[in-house]
């Protein structure tokens, strides 16, 4: 746990917050800036910024938590769908340095764009390019 991090003090109970379901390795409550009725973050027991810095057994729990809570949000709001996302990294707008996977309840016209209308496409290498670098990142 990092005493600063305020994730990390929700999951201790020392803050407050809706809580929707606790784990033994997740916990998950409500957005206190929901982007609508009932947007959701689920972030694991054990601090970390990244999912990267995360272990393999965290991520499945994790994981495991977004797959399981989605059908309730969705059922719970009378939505038609969900948008899940991770900010993952203080240069892609993660404004608190502790994991958190966002659900997001959707409606027809609500509004809002797919993941896709938050990026201007500008790209400049081809794929096979880029493929082969990420395989060599890999180990691969
Ligand atoms: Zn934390």
């Amino acid at each position: 746990m990092s005493a600063s991090c305020i994730f990390c003090r929700i999951v201790a109970g020392e803050i407050p917050a809706e809580v929707v379901a606790r784990e033994p390795e997740v916990v998950a409550f409500l957005d206190v800036q929901p982007l609508a009725d009932g947007h959701v973050l689920v972030v694991p027991r054990a601090h970390a910024a990244c999912i990267e810095d995360m272990k393999p057994a965290e991520i499945d729990a994790l994981f495991r938590a977004v797959t399981r809570l989605a059908g309730p949000v969705r059922k719970a709001l009378g939505a038609a769908g969900t948008t899940i996302g991770i900010n993952n990294g203080e240069a892609t707008g993660q404004t608190i340095p502790h994991v958190h996977v966002h659900i997001v309840p959707r409606w027809p016209d609500d509004g809002a764009g797919s993941i896709h209308t938050i990026f201007p496409r500008r790209t400049s290498k081809s794929l096979a390019d880029v493929g082969k670098a990420i395989r060599a990142a890999s180990g691969d």
